[in-house]
């Protein structure tokens, strides 16, 4: 991208004021200068969504403002940190001040929501593709890793699941029987909300979380395999929503065990805690309005098995979840 109106956009549209005493120096120099509190770790992660690919090339420059926010602040909810800064690299194929617009208010909105400042970036010309990096505080030892997970341990989920993979299928749907359903489910999809707070107060309980990006089955998939244990999870227990079940009853031709076992984007936290901490938990939850649910139990038996209400094993169509102590 040309130089000046590089800096015009970075100037326009990505210099916000400073509200984080942390932030030595923000947006304008070579680098961001920052002061980490002492005492803390820092959890970093960093998302890349391309247009076309992780969201749909229509998508409103606000959605996808969001979105590449959100899917950020849920590994950092995964890990229990407190969020903190962000970089923008903002790869443009034009310089659309109408979008840019649009994109700066949401993404402004979405940082200014979580207590986020904007740090940085870079700013380049080609195929639009967004990706952001955050940066979060967590108490030293205190985050919530995957290799904590410990047989005897129980698996816990928060909200609720299937809804945003229903979504993606109700996209396509042309007559829907009831609106009501697919607008709860496609807001889902394109607006997940990060478990933030929740997540910043679970570490004191619970060792061990993961954020469903790729379905329950296979997030939790890999807490097992980095734990080196096995696990049951109960069918019956598994949390869906008003809309889904009803969802369910009206259109059956949809696969709803795949997409409350694998179906992905819903953003949730898969947490594993000790048993002696479940009713603390449990309190936490019901005390911030968070659905928190008890689906199953890690075991040493090296593998993922999803049982009935009688304890019987059900066949799963999907493959590929054994196996976790001895890979
Ligand atoms: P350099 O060439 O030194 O890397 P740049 O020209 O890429 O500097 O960026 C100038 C300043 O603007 C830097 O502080 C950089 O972090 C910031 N910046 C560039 N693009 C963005 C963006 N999309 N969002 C936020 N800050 C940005
Ligand atoms: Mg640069």
């Amino acid at each position: 991208m040309p130089g000046t109106t590089e800096f015009s956009v970075i100037e326009k549209y990505f210099t916000y004021d400073v509200a984080r005493d942390d932030v030595v120096l923000g947006v304008g120099d070579d680098c961001a200068l920052l002061s980490p509190p002492p005492g803390k770790q820092l959890a970093v992660t960093v998302d890349t969504l391309v247009s076309g690919v992780h969201f749909p090339v229509n998508t409103p420059a606000e959605e996808v403002a969001y979105k590449s926010l959100a899917v950020s602040l849920s590994d950092l909810a995964a890990m229990g940190a407190e969020p903190a800064w962000a970089t923008l690299a903002l790869t443009l194929q034009d310089v659309n001040e109408q979008w840019l617009e649009k994109f700066s208010t949401g993404f402004k909105e979405t940082l200014n929501a979580y207590g986020l400042q904007l740090i940085g970036g870079d700013t380049t010309q080609g195929p639009l593709t967004v990706t952001v990096q955050l940066t979060g505080f967590v108490d030293a030892g205190k985050a919530m890793r995957r290799d904590a997970a410990k047989p005897g341990d129980r698996i816990y989920v928060t909200g609720t699941l299937g809804d945003a993979a229903l979504g993606l299928k109700l996209l396509a749907v042309d007559d829907l029987p009831d609106p009501a359903i697919s607008k709860a489910c496609i807001n889902k999809l394109n607006h997940p909300v990060p478990r933030v707070e929740f997540a910043q107060k679970a570490v004191e309980y619970c060792a061990c979380a993961i954020d469903i990006s790729d379905g329950l089955m296979a997030d939790l998939g890999h807490i097992l395999k980095a734990s080196a244990c096995g696990a049951r999870l109960y069918y019956d227990q598994l949390p869906a929503s008003t809309e889904f079940r009803n969802c369910a009853t009206y259109l059956k031709s949809f696969d709803y065990q795949q997409m409350i076992l694998a179906g992905g984007d819903d953003y949730e936290l898969c947490m594993v805690a000790s048993f002696e901490n479940e009713k603390a938990l449990f309190s936490l939850a019901e005390s911030m309005g968070v659905l928190l649910t008890h689906i199953g139990d890690v075991d040493a038996s090296g593998k993922l098995s999803v049982l009935d209400s009688h304890g019987e094993l059900i066949e799963l169509k999907q493959s590929g979840y054994e196996h976790f102590a001895h890979e």
